[in-house]
């Protein structure tokens, strides 16, 4: 397993749509690996392709408690395929926008099918946490991002903070 180096705000990588995945083989678990090791050192409960570069319609979670064992999930190709009209509001952050946190309120429950590292369709029903990680780490399947749930203000202020800090790195 190797920690890949991550993709951070505003590099349009991030904006990039992912591409549907065709076959389960061993690159792709190994892809998966890498990803699930790359979110534990960083640390982060979830992880999408996209965000070391692989526009592929893959992601990693584990939102099990530290005082709980490891529970590493795949999902490839995941889709939406029911969520409820209530909503719940948590602080969410993203390992690809480092150390800002905002509140974004989405569905409090969803159903999502999705194949697993077996090659084989899967269904899960999610609430609370793992609902809203799935959602977050869906999103940037679409090149969509946390902060486009908030103000367009706030947004904008977070953009520009981290276009600065590029600029100073290349520098
Ligand atoms: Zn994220």
């Amino acid at each position: 397993m190797t920690i890949k180096p991550l993709i951070i705000l505003p590099d349009p990588l991030l904006r990039q749509v992912s591409v549907p995945i065709e076959t389960v083989n061993a690159e792709l678990l190994k892809l998966a690996d890498d990803m699930l090791e790359t979110m534990y050192d960083a640390p982060g409960i979830g992880l999408a392709a996209i965000q070391i570069g692989v526009p592929k319609r893959m992601l990693v979670i584990d939102v099990s408690r530290e005082d709980e064992e490891k529970n590493p999930q795949v999902f490839i190709n995941p889709e939406i395929v029911k969520s409820s009209d209530d909503l719940s509001l948590y602080e969410e952050g993203c390992l690809s926008i480092p150390d800002y946190y905002a509140e974004v309120e989405r569905p409090a429950t969803i159903a999502v099918k999705y194949v697993g590292r077996d090659g084989k369709e899967h269904m899960v029903e999610a609430d609370g946490l793992l609902a809203t990680c799935l959602q977050h780490e869906m999103d940037h399947l679409n090149g969509v991002l946390f902060i486009d749930h908030i103000s367009r203000l706030k947004r904008e202020m977070v953009i520009k903070k981290f276009t600065k800090l590029a600029k100073g790195k290349a520098v």
